[in-house]
């Protein structure tokens, strides 16, 4: 996938309060595609609703043994999912928002699940939450 802009990458550090999404650390800090791409990647520069920051550990374990967390709570999505339509907790904050281009606007739990299981269906959501 082509690289963010260095500007988008700013707006991106500032809506997640400069921090790793999942641990909260403020070192190290990387872009996250929500939206991984096959091999070969993709010439379409990401938008920053289709991002968010995850620190260098982080990143690469939502490829590996986080990636079931990583999908419940909205921090990669789906190749096929509209990662708009896909909510993200904020663990810190304890908190579920839409990201609405480089905003985000906080929705309620049952909001975010309902939101969940529009895309994935409840029985592969809940699969996820098990394992978590
Ligand atoms: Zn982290």
């Amino acid at each position: 996938m082509a690289a963010i802009s260095q500007v988008d990458r700013q707006q991106m550090y500032a809506r997640d309060v400069h921090r790793c999404i999942r641990c909260s650390a403020e070192q190290l800090l990387t872009c996250q595609h929500r939206a991984a791409v096959g091999m070969g990647g993709s010439k379409v520069q990401p938008r920053v609703l289709e991002c968010v920051t995850a620190c260098l550990e982080c990143n690469m374990r939502f490829e590996s043994d986080l990636q079931g967390e990583a999908l419940r709570f909205g921090w990669k999505v789906r190749r096929w999912a509209n990662a708009a339509a896909v909510p993200v907790f904020y663990p810190l904050e304890g908190i579920w928002c839409v990201l609405i281009n480089d905003t985000r606007r906080p929705i309620t739990e049952a909001e975010a699940v309902a939101m969940m299981h529009a895309v994935y269906g409840q029985e592969q959501y809940e699969k996820w939450g098990l394992a978590a």
